[in-house]
């Protein structure tokens, strides 16, 4: 984002630490991660060295516990974190999301030695984490999947098929919800998988319309054994863990998009005002200005959608309607935003001169990732009017 465009974005931080927190990361996401985006899609190569960045300056673990190397922010706190990578580089923003979900469940579920044992790397270590739900046949119906996970001796033993992998290949920890008992969500456990267990492989990445650089790849389990240490939470307990792992990732997704938003804002204000016809800048004809005043409006809403579901869960109340509903209102907005943004550049907009249909590809994968949005009106309706009869 120019810097005429973070003006703009007026943001109400809980302490003077925090405030400051977020500017080094806008000057960092700025500075270092945002010049590297065009090139990085057009080679599809994964930034692992940001990552690596990330972790040693403390900003992969930061909604997590600083007794196990995590930040101690509150959510409000790292999701306005999270919106300044993704208006910076998309796959910087949701893969540092992508870590936070599969850290979710030592970090919530796990025990006291587990989470001794393994959530220092995760957090703060270097390591880079997946979160492994998606299946070839099992998408918004999550719990019909059909990994399996058998129970051997102190080991378990798993066998299947896992799909859409965001780091599937180069993630060095798997987070796996596996099925252990009878069908549907009661059946299933969660499982954490080292990336380098024997009998796991990655297939070859899928050929995606835009986030190039993140790699996303089906994950086959051919009998991986991990011990009985390795499982987070109770038998049968692990949807109910996937679930919530979700709400909170959900408000990640939403803080994303926001990122996506005004990160396309920033580039059509700036077009509007340099870019001239019938001998005045573009920025002073009203069929502009007003697109422009409804996609700034938008992003705003927004934002304050995604901070108070975000503040809810900070002060431990409920906030699973108010992250569907963030996740749904955000990713909508980054997507008429963005195409929005094209509209403004003109021919300029549709080329790869611009970062606006690159942006624009990336906001139509945050509309089906964690749940498409037919899901979280689902979620939001069910909230109002209780589950379906059928
Ligand atoms: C780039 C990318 C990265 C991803 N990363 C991960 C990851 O890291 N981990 C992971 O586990 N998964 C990941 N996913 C998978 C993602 O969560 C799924 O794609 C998503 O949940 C939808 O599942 P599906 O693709 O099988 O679509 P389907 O479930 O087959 O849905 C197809 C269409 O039907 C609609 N639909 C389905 N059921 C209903 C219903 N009951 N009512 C109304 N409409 C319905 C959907 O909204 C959609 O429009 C990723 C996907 C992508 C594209």
């Amino acid at each position: 984002m120019t810097d005429r465009a973070s003006q703009w974005v007026e943001r109400r931080l809980p302490t003077e630490e925090s405030r400051q927190l977020v500017a080094l990361v806008r000057d960092i996401a700025q500075r270092e991660i945002a010049p590297g985006a065009a090139e990085e899609e057009e080679a599809g190569r994964f930034p692992r060295e940001v990552f690596t960045l990330l972790s040693d300056s403390g900003l992969l673990g930061l909604p997590y516990d600083s007794a196990y190397g995590g930040g101690d922010q509150p959510y409000e706190v790292y999701l306005q974190v999270l919106e300044e990578l993704a208006a910076a580089r998309l796959t910087v923003g949701l893969g540092v999301s992508v870590h936070s979900l599969a850290c979710h469940a030592v970090a919530g579920y796990g025990t006291k030695e587990q989470r001794a044992e393994h959530l220092p790397a995760m957090l703060g270590g270097g390591l880079l984490g997946a979160y492994c739900l998606s299946e070839p046949a099992a998408g918004s119906d999550a719990a019909s999947l059909r990994t399996k996970a058998v129970r051997d001796g102190d080991d378990w033993v798993i066998t299947g098929t896992k799909a859409w992998i965001t780091h599937g290949g180069i993630a060095d920890f798997y987070t796996v919800l596996a099925r252990t008992g009878a069908e549907g969500a009661r059946g299933i456990t969660a499982f954490l998988v080292p990336g380098d267990a024997a009998g796991l492989s990655a297939a070859a990445p899928e050929k995606k319309m835009g986030m190039k650089g993140s790699p996303t790849a089906q994950l086959n389990f051919d009998g991986v054994r991990v011990s009985d240490a390795r499982r987070i939470g109770d038998e049968g307990q692990g949807f109910a863990i996937a679930l919530s792992a979700l709400d909170s990732g959900r408000l990640g997704i939403a803080a994303c998009a926001i990122g996506v938003a005004q990160a396309a804002l920033s580039e059509a204000v700036g077009y509007a005002a340099g870019r001239q016809q019938f001998g005045r800048p573009i920025a002073d004809f009203q069929g502009l200005r007003f697109m422009l005043a409804d996609m700034a409006t938008q992003i705003e809403a927004g934002r304050a959608l995604y901070l108070e579901a975000a503040r809810l869960r900070d002060e431990g109340k409920p906030f699973s309607r108010q992250a569907a509903m963030a996740k749904l209102f955000c990713t909508d907005t980054a997507m008429r935003v963005t195409v929005d943004a094209v509209q403004v550049l003109g021919g300029y907009g549709y080329t790869l001169d611009f970062p606006v249909e690159r942006l624009m590809r990336e906001a139509k994968v945050l509309q089906i990732v964690e749940g498409t949005n037919q899901i979280q009106r689902m979620v939001i309706a069910r909230h109002l009017a209780g589950p379906e009869t059928r």
